[in-house]
Order: C-alpha cells, then structure tokens, then sequence
C-alpha cells in the first residue's frame, strides 16, 4: 500500500478537505493507501519516508521554506493541490505591493509579522512531481491523480480550455448572449464550467490552460465587451494572479 502524507503551507484548508470531501470513495482509498499523514483528519505525528506526498499552500515564511525541503527529501512523489500551491494563491496579490504597506493595513502590529516578501508556489523551491490546479481543486481529479500514482502511470486529466467544458455541457456563452466577461477561454478545464452554466463569467479559479493567449481575449473584451482595463486586471488578478499566462497579460496587452 502506498503511504501518503498530506502537508499544508499557506492556503484555506479547501483543498485538504476535498480528500474528505471524497466520502463515497474513502473505504476504498483505505484499502489502498494509507494516510499516514494528515493534520486536518488526524492528530498522528508524521513517520517518514513518504510514497505520495500531497501539498497545500504557497510559500510564504523561512521557515516554510526549509520545512518543504525536508518534505521533498522524504517524498518520493510530491505533488501539489490547489491554487495556492501551483501559483501563489489569492495571497500572492501582496507580491504587486510592498510588503510593509500591506502589513500595516492588515495588522494592528505589523511588526509581529515575520514573513517573506512574497508569497511563492512550491515550484519554486523543489521539484513537483504533478501540479492539480483549481480553487478548490475537483476532488474527482484528486482520486484519479492518486490511482495513477498507485498503478504506476501519469496522470492524464483534461488539459483543454473550460469552453470545452461549457460547449460540452450545452451553455449558452455568456460573453455572446450577455456581454459578461469569461475567462473561459484562458482557464485550464477542471470545474465543469460552473459558472457560465448560472450565468455568470468564468473566475479564472484553475489558472491560465496550456498556452493562453490571454493578450488577445483582453483585446477583445475592450473592443467588443467594452470592458474597461482596471475591470480586466481585476478580473485576472484573483487566484491565480502569478500564474505565467495570467500575469503578464497586461504587460503585454
Ligand atoms: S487553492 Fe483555494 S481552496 Fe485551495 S487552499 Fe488555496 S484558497 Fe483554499
Ligand atoms: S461562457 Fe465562457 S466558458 Fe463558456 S463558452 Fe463562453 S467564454 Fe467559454
């Protein structure tokens, strides 16, 4: 049975809770790995070394810095679930600002607070075995990611955009029917196209897809949406706002 150990840096706890989340599937996760690991279920203290590690949260602390280190030591296969993870997470926005000025309008005593300048993905400290993108991440993709893993083949989840998605289920787009901004077109398929199926615009929560061309989607949004350029930085600037593909999108727009 593999041994997994489930670690969480900066982040919510939501992408952790999606391995609960599994509730029908959990008796047959049990049978297959064991979850030696895993604050948010179990008080049990960690006993490396690790088969699959599962990881949480961006970086955002030396002391985050070495503890994920000696996590990879331990890992055989270390993969990271969630925006914050794979991209910094909505906490990154901080990275645009300077740190001192965001702390004094967050905290009352802003000199309490020992943090890096920036708030990173785990990519950039140590080598990740399989990146899951979404906030949360689908827990189904969780399942399907760990039982690659258990029988020794790569991962393969849907790599396309959610207008695959969204066409796959029907849905009217919102930008031809309502004027609405999607980012749809940008955004790495995962989440079933939630969104557009109630109307609104995608939130862009799973991060840019393989090669987006978000350039051009903003130029279209202001020429035909007419969407003004702040509303579009915003617009990406959320989950994933240092996400390659996502971030500089207005450098080169
Ligand atoms: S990616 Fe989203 S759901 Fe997951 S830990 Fe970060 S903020 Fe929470
Ligand atoms: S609503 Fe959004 S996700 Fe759906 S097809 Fe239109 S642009 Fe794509």
């Amino acid at each position: 049975m593999k041994k997994i150990a489930v670690w969480k840096f900066t982040s919510c706890d939501g992408c952790q809770l999606s391995l609960l989340d599994l509730e029908d599937e959990l008796l047959e996760i049990d049978k297959n790995f064991v979850i030696s690991y895993f604050l948010e279920a179990s008080s049990r203290s960690p006993e490396p070394p690790f088969d699959i590690s599962l990881v949480e949260g961006s970086i955002t602390t030396e002391e985050a810095k070495r503890k994920i280190i000696e996590i990879r030591n331990h890992s055989s296969i270390l993969i990271t679930i969630g925006a914050c993870a794979t991209a910094g997470g909505i906490q990154a926005l901080r990275n645009f600002a300077s740190l001192q000025t965001v702390k004094e309008r967050v905290y009352p005593q802003p000199e309490l607070i020992d943090v890096l300048p920036t708030s990173l993905p785990i990519s950039q400290y140590v080598q990740v075995d399989y990146e899951l993108q979404g906030c949360p991440i689908n827990k189904q993709q969780l399942l399907s990611v760990l039982y690659s893993y258990l029988f020794g083949f790569r991962p393969s989840l849907n790599s396309g955009s959610v207008c695959m998605e969204c066409k796959m289920r029907g849905t009217p787009c919102v930008m031809v029917t309502s004027k609405t901004l999607c980012l749809g077109p940008v955004t790495h398929a995962g989440c079933g196209a939630i969104c557009p199926s109630f109307g609104r615009g995608c939130y862009g929560c799973y991060g840019p897809k393989e090669t987006p061309n978000s350039p051009s989607l903003s130029r279209w949004a202001k020429e035909k949406l007419c969407i003004e350029p702040t509303a579009l930085k915003q617009a990406f600037h959320t989950f994933n706002c240092i996400a390659d593909g996502f971030k500089r999108f207005d450098e080169d727009d």
